[in-house]
């Protein structure tokens, strides 16, 4: 819906600046506006915007005839504001959201099945951003500009038919309405075994992978074929437009195919050696630089045939390239026609080179993936086989294909995690646990002598379900969901002192030491008010501690003096052992690897394990994830909080958003300044952020100005973030790091930059930051890109403070990526987060248990497969939940 969207709102602006005095607009509008109807209910995606559409036209369809200017101003502010969604649909409209879902169809959800009417929409959004169309991933902001401009002249242009001297026909990509699968009669089940585990060999044994660059893979974690096979393109190049160089405008990404008519090395400065080209195609010449990249005068030839793909721009009025993709026109094309894939790389590995390896990997090795899911499934669940599916999430013939590979892949991945999470809960409740007994008393006066409040309904409803839990033999294994602020700590301290009412002890371990400290401090306090004389003994175990003392908590834990340990991972360190361990608490889990909480229950006798998280995931999404857990959802905060203000800015409010942070400096308080992740690459983030503190410093010099990011070794972290809770330093600038819960009351205002490349959910984290303490607190959300959608998107997060809302609005318009975070999760069977939508949670949910109830050992015939592949993918005793 962007383009009608985009031009009403530019109207509508023009009209506002001129204070609805603009007599040329206002008499077009009513008859513009019957007509933009039309194209945006075409245009819109989803019924909210359908709705809008239909809204909008009736509110401004007697604009013309209005004479008050400040009823105008009003209607256009109103309008203004509903394109942007930050008013909601009037109640007499929601009719049109089901006209709308009626007429949307399929073409609403995020992987959408082919359809024929949406080819002339798709072929726009094939141009408007380097991704294939309505798949969940993020556009890629910097491109926004360009790709307008680009969308307007393909709007203008009458179709080419056929490029001069080349007969390669790329105009349209392939269609496809179901996904092909293969028929399995012949194959027997040692057969396909031996084909799984020929998948482990490493990938040295492909033509052209030696040593040397099997080296320079291990830091991709590519070691074997398997790891290639599933080693993911970030995103997809479209390179399935050919242009005439006489046609190409500058700021346009296109592909071109010409001659090369004149070659030359060029010294540019600081000694650097560029390769110079011109390409002529029959309409035009073009010049080409490849910066530092003198080699190519060696490979490329005068007069051969080169297609180029890349961004155009002019340079002393000719239009020139530079550092495009390119390739001979007589090989096969692989980097410059069709979609291209793009992977994260390391350094060492060059793109180019990476995908011609991966195209050989993939033609020999594809075909050979025996399909683990059983055929009755994947005709269910109208999937492809899995071959299929590997060479086109690589190499993708076309759209469909691809949107066909990315459902099977995902749909993979959620079946196995929820299988091998199913089967983690049917070994861990087989095992005893040790059923405490916990009277009402015991809570209630627990509860009125240590707390200085009443608990919230929420945390009543929590303390309940884990009270029935830990009175059962079977060991407790449940995840509390609240958001940052719910109150969970006062819920983890009940849960404790249940292992105190039975002489037993409790643990509780934190992500950072200074999160331990803080738990240790806070707790260390309120445990002495329990009534009774005997107050319990409480220990910190962080990493920092010296060997002398560190030793005394190791006895103290063994011979069962100490009943309380609150620690960081120092806890799971081999010399802790437990006199009596009942009950053990993960606070933040999102922050912990799977073995990590594996191994604090490996500390204890099958203690009650509670594991804390501020992730607020919708409940689908996190029943699938974790369905080894029980879940508890805090989902209310305690009374009398100040919600934190929000606002979304433009970039050109930066300056007043940086007096805005110096005002609340002066009053005393503290300030986060947020930078996005600008790569997948730790180094380069470290690097941006440096550079955003220097200029930041410079900025702010009348105030101390601290650094935090993801390079630093996690005592750098902890110190920093210690000193900016003392008030050492007055703002703190960060990458996503300050996401930990560090609790400075004092902060009242956070400023993230980007704010359109994170998720909501994560930007109710940060801002879960501030407002902590007694202080009214701030977020202000720059985004650096305007497109309606993302100020859309950014405008749901002014309008509400709960998290689950925001994570839903999330999911549904961006998949899973941003809630599970990857990165964090380091799990590679999750590398399709971003494309996990809700309908194929659903259905891998109904597959998985289906199979599970059919077969929970997965011993029949058409399940052992099934097995291995958990096996091999969730190593067999690993416990992943
Ligand atoms: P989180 O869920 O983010 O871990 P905390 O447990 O740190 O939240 O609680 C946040 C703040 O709210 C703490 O200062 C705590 O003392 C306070 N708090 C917790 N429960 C209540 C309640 N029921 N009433 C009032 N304040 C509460
Ligand atoms: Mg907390």
């Amino acid at each position: 819906m962007a383009f009608a969207l985009e031009t009403l709102v530019k109207i509508l602006r023009t009209e506002r600046d001129q204070n609805c005095q603009n007599t040329a607009v206002a008499d077009g509008l009513g008859n513009y506006i019957e007509g933009w109807v039309e194209l945006a209910k075409q245009q819109a995606r989803r019924p909210e915007q359908y709705a809008m559409a239909v809204e909008v036209g009736d509110v401004l369809a007697d604009y013309d005839a209005i004479d008050d200017d400040t009823v105008r101003l009003e209607k256009v502010n109103y309008v203004l504001d509903r394109l942007h969604f930050r008013k909601p649909l009037p109640a007499e409209y929601e009719k049109y959201l089901e006209e709308a879902a009626g007429v949307l169809g399929a073409s609403g959800s995020p992987l959408p099945q082919p359809k024929s009417s949406d080819d002339n929409r798709r072929r726009d959004d094939n141009k408007q951003s380097t991704r294939p169309p309505e798949s969940p991933k993020r556009s890629e902001p910097a491109r926004s500009e360009e790709t307008v401009q680009a969308k307007s002249i393909q709007e203008d242009e009458p179709e080419l038919e056929s490029v001069p001297q080349v007969d390669v026909d790329v105009s349209s990509l392939p269609k496809l309405a179901r996904p092909p699968r293969r028929s399995r009669e012949n194959a027997s089940f040692e057969g396909m075994i031996e084909q799984l585990k020929s998948l482990e060999n490493p990938v040295t044994i492909v033509k052209g992978i030696g040593p040397s660059k099997a080296k320079i893979f291990e830091k991709l974690d590519i070691h074997t074929i398997r790891d290639m096979l599933y080693y993911m393109p970030r995103r997809y190049d479209d390179y399935t437009q050919l242009s005439y160089i006489s046609r190409l405008q500058p700021g346009e990404v296109a592909t071109v195919i010409g001659s090369v008519v004149h070659k030359q090395v060029r010294l540019a400065a600081g000694g650097r050696k560029d390769f110079f080209t011109v390409i002529d195609d029959g309409t035009a010449k073009l010049s080409v630089t490849f910066f530092g990249q003198d080699f190519l005068i060696r490979s490329i030839r005068q007069g051969q045939q080169i297609v180029l793909s890349g961004k155009v721009s002019a340079f002393r009025n000719t239009l020139q390239m530079t550092n495009p993709e390119w390739e001979s026109v007589d090989s096969d094309n692989l980097h410059t026609i069709g979609i291209v894939p793009v992977y994260p790389l390391a350094e060492g590995v060059k793109g180019r080179s990476f995908r011609r390896d991966m195209k050989r990997v993939i033609d020999e090795w594809a075909d050979r993936v025996p399909d683990y899911i059983p055929e009755a499934t994947l005709e269910r669940a109208e999937l492809s086989d899995i071959g299929w599916a590997l060479a086109n999430i690589h190499f993708p013939e076309g759209y469909d294909h691809l949107n066909h590979a990315q459902r099977r892949l995902v749909f993979d991945e959620l079946l196995l995690l929820q299988l091998a999470v199913l089967r983690n809960r049917r070994d861990w409740q087989s095992l005893p646990g040790q059923a405490l007994t916990v009277t009402d008393d015991f809570i209630e006066g627990f509860i009125s002598s240590v707390f200085p409040y009443e608990l919230t309904g929420a945390q009543r409803r929590s303390v309940d379900d884990i009270r029935r839990d830990v009175t059962q033999s079977v060991p407790m294994n449940r995840l509390i969901q609240g958001d940052v602020g719910s109150g969970k700590t006062a819920v983890a301290m009940v849960t404790m002192a249940m292992a105190l009412a039975n002489g037993k002890q409790a643990a509780l371990m934190a992500p950072t030491s200074i999160l331990a400290e803080q738990h240790y401090r806070g707790m260390s306090d309120a445990f002495q008010r329990m009534p009774g004389d005997q107050k319990p003994v409480i220990a910190l175990l962080t990493g920092s501690l010296s060997q002398s003392e560190r030793e005394s908590i190791y006895r103290g834990l063994a011979d069962g003096s100490i009943d309380i340990v609150i620690g960081t991972h120092a806890l799971i360190q081999s010399g802790v052992e437990f006199h009596d361990l009942a009950i053990a608490v993960v606070d933040e889990q999102h922050r912990f690897g799977v073995e990590q909480r594996g191994a604090l229950r490996g500390k204890g006798t099958n203690p009650h394990m509670l594991v804390m998280t501020a992730t607020p995931i919708p409940r689908t999404l996190a029943l699938t994830l974790y369905a080894d857990l029980d879940l508890s959802i805090i989902d209310e905060k305690p009374p009398g909080r100040q919600p934190v203000q929000t606002k979304v800015l433009y970039p050109v409010a930066r300056e007043r958003t940086y007096q805005f942070i110096e005002k609340q400096i002066e009053q005393g308080r503290q300030a986060f300044i947020i930078h996005p992740l600008v790569e997948a690459s730790d180094k380069i983030e470290a690097r941006s952020a440096v550079e955003a503190y220097d200029e930041l410093k410079k900025v702010f010099y009348k105030y101390r100005v601290c650094l935090l990011h993801g390079r630093m070794s996690p005592t750098e972290k902890d110190d920093i973030m210690a000193a900016f809770a003392n008030h050492e330093y007055d703002i703190m600038v960060t990458t996503s790091v300050a996401e930990v819960g560090v609790d400075v009351p004092n902060a009242s205002v956070i400023l993230i930059e980007g704010a359109n490349r994170f998720g909501l959910a994560q930007l109710h984290q940060f801002r879960g930051r501030v407002g902590r303490g007694e202080h009214q607190s701030f977020c202000l959300l720059i985004a650096d890109s305007e497109t309606p959608e993302s100020q859309e998107r950014l405008a749901a997060m002014e309008t509400t403070t709960d998290g689950f809302l925001l994570a839903e609005i999330d999911w549904k318009q961006r998949g899973a990526g941003d809630l599970l975070g990857t990165r964090q999760s380091g799990q590679q069977a999750l590398q399709l987060a971003e494309a996990m939508t809700p309908d194929l949670v659903v259905l891998a949910q109904q597959e998985a248990r289906t199979i599970y109830e059919e077969d929970p050992y997965l011993q029949n015939e058409q399940h052992r497969l099934l097995a291995k592949q958990i096996g091999i993918l969730y190593n067999d005793e690993g416990d992943i939940s």
